[in-house]
């Protein structure tokens, strides 16, 4: 049974009854909203569809939980899913679901599928998150919820009782917790970097010459600051497993706990090395794009026509070409050592190698 007509129940209908589940809907406004529905689902009144099913979605928001209570006798006994989100992480005291079991106490209410949206429910887990959060205080609804999760494609994931739901509830709502210190210190280093090169490339130049570098900025004076980003960040994924060995050397014991910033940074290891090798890439690609510049053209054009008024013949310094041939050689292999570090980070490829292959790769 879903009770709701709304773009939640829609979805979990349409991949209920793509499962085989016989389906019932439950809406104040049968007739208009059946239309909506596949013809396989009884699109019926709450009550009616409240009697006839044993496993009940509330697919509804929570402001509105109190309009159900109507139907308190009929869902006695019957498994309540409680599907809802909030808009704020700890919006209310007690959770949603826990809400909905104070509201019907005659029912066994289950927390789940709310991480799930609604376009996931409708491209049938091929797409997107597969793993379907659960929790309740009883195992018997539970596990009957979580064998719906399964044979609808998804992987049910038991996060134990009741008091785990406001949990559950917050995580839709999170925005990339893991990367909000390693985004703040990649921004503050390019900033520093940026504001040294720009006065070294553009300003100095402009002061001591009097010549306009402004051209410089969007791609020259990123370029430059882009691999110092990327070196430092680099640096530092490797500077806190150092200062922890030495803390441990200098105690004597690897049981001591870590200073909290320690810790923290430590944590952010991965996070700080994708960003080192997200810098490294654009650099790449900028330098790539060099030579498709304007500038870059006029520039080339002038030197040769100088060359050619001066009437020298070659301009190869047998040096320089030495030097460049190997700075991209080097170049290109370092980024491709730092691709594969940042692909053996990558969850499905760390979680296949042992500890000793992740160590001797790094
Ligand atoms: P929605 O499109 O606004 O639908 C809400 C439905 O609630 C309405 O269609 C309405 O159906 C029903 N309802 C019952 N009593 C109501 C009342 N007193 N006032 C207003 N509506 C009432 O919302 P939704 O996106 O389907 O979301 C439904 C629930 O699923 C929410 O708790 C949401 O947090 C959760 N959820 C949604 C998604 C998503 O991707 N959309 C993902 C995860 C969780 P009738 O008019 O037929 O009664």
């Amino acid at each position: 049974g879903v009770l709701g007509s709304g773009d939640f129940a829609r979805s979990l209908a349409i991949r209920l009854v793509c499962s085989g589940f016989k389906v019932v809907v439950g809406s104040r406004n049968p007739k208009r909203k059946a239309s909506l529905f596949p013809a396989a689902a009884e699109v019926t009144f709450q009550a009616e569809a409240a009697k006839k099913a044993d496993v009940i979605f509330v697919a509804i928001f929570r402001e509105h939980y109190s309009t159900l209570c109507d139907l308190a006798d009929v869902l006695a006994g019957k498994i309540l899913v409680d599907v809802s989100n909030n808009t704020e992480v700890n919006h209310h005291k007690e959770s949603n679901a826990e809400y909905l079991a104070s509201l019907f106490p005659a029912c066994t209410v289950v927390k789940g599928f709310n991480v799930i949206s609604a376009w996931t429910l409708q491209s049938g887990a091929r797409d997107g998150n597969k793993q379907v959060l659960i929790c309740s205080n009883n195992q018997e609804a539970k596990r009957t919820v979580a064998e719906i999760a399964q044979v609808m494609g998804f992987t049910p994931v038991d996060m134990g009782c009741m008091s785990s739901a406001c949990e559950i509830e917050n995580i839709p709502l999170r925005l990339l917790p893991a990367w909000k210190i390693p985004i703040s210190l990649a921004l503050g280093l390019f900033l520093c970097f940026f504001t040294y090169n720009l006065i070294r490339q553009v300003i100095h130049p402009y002061i001591r010459e009097q010549k306009n570098k402004l051209y410089k900025i969007p791609i020259e004076v990123v370029n430059t600051t882009l691999p110092c980003v990327s070196y430092v960040m680099l640096s530092l994924v490797y500077l806190p497993g150092v200062l922890a060995a030495c803390s441990q050397l200098y105690y004597g014991t690897k049981y001591r706990r870590f200073p909290d910033w320690l810790d923290q940074w430590l944590q952010h290891r991965k996070q700080i090395g994708l960003l080192s090798f997200f810098c490294a890439a654009l650099h790449a690609v900028y330098s790539l794009c060099l030579p498709m510049r304007r500038s870059h053209r006029y520039l080339l054009i002038e030197t040769a026509i100088k060359q050619a008024v001066e009437k020298k013949m070659t301009i190869w310094v047998e040096e320089e070409v030495w030097r460049m041939e190997i700075y991209i050689s080097v170049g290109i292999i370092a980024l491709g050592l730092l691709s594969l570090l940042a692909i053996t980070s990558l969850p499905s490829i760390a979680n296949s190698l042992n500890w000793r292959e992740f160590s001797f790769i790094q």
